[in-house]
């Protein structure tokens, strides 16, 4: 690619990538961080990190929002640690680091189970704004484009057939060794889904402006081009109303 003719316009920005859940999200916002030389920043730890505090204490989904959101949105207060890494963003939960124990199929479920209430989001997404505000960076999580910084440089929509996506997170985990059947992560990918774009507060959905990518029989090289070819030339007018489908170009 040659962009030595495009200048960099907005210092420092932000490009937002949100999307369900194995669209490759993380793999593509951790390799656009890198060539851009941007920081990585993983919104989805933190819910996670949240999650995993409930379940020690006891929480298992389905949360009530009138009266767990209150609880739970305390817990994390003073107790969260994050250092954005280029590979991966490092939680730590009491001095204590939880980055490889959040990935675990039961922080999944509860990261969502948490995210969807109301006091919680309000006590994270502040700092979310902290971090993406100190140096910029790609930002991935399911309202970054929306709620977060709906004014970003570059918001992305990254999605895929759920069986791609299932696929994808399944082969993640057994890779880490974890005893998964592809039917189960499946069963729960679309109960995660359900519940991230049916929730009232900030749903996962296409936040105006965005740019639609449709990751299924892309190689993640070919994305991460075609994401930085979008930031760098910033073809998208700032205040576009709606969503941009890629095919529709
Ligand atoms: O991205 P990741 O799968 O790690 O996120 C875990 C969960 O956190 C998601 O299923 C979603 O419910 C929630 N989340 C969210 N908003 C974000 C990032 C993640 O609600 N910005």
């Amino acid at each position: 690619m040659n962009f030595s003719d495009k200048p960099l316009t907005s210092v420092p920005p932000i490009i937002a990538i949100d999307g369900p859940a194995g669209a490759g999200k993380s793999s593509v916002a951790i390799r656009l961080a890198a060539f851009l030389g941007l920081p990585y920043l993983d919104t989805g730890a933190m819910y996670r990190a949240v999650g995993l505090m409930a379940h020690r204490q006891g929480w298992r989904p389905p949360l009530d929002p009138a009266t767990d959101g209150p609880k739970i949105s305390r817990l994390a207060e003073g107790r969260l640690r994050l250092v954005p890494e280029a590979e991966r963003m490092r939680v730590w939960v009491d001095h204590v680091e939880v980055t490889d124990e959040i990935r675990s199929p039961e922080c999944s479920a509860m990261a969502s189970a948490v995210s969807a209430l109301s006091e919680v989001r309000r006590a994270l997404v502040p700092e979310q704004r902290r971090m993406g505000l100190l140096n910029g960076g790609v930002m991935e999580g399911r309202d970054i484009g929306s709620v977060v910084f709906p004014d970003a440089a570059l918001k992305v929509f990254l999605t895929a057939s759920p069986r791609t996506r299932a696929e994808r997170r399944y082969r993640e985990l057994t890779a880490r060794g974890l005893d998964v059947s592809l039917e189960e992560v499946l069963k729960d990918q679309s109960e995660r889904d359900l519940r991230d774009s049916s929730r009232a507060d900030s749903p996962l959905q296409v936040a105006s402006g965005a740019v639609v990518v449709d990751t299924s029989g892309m190689e993640l090289d070919e994305v991460v081009e075609r994401l930085a070819a979008l930031f760098l030339d910033v073809k998208r007018p700032a205040d576009s109303a709606s969503a941009i489908h890629e095919g529709e170009k």
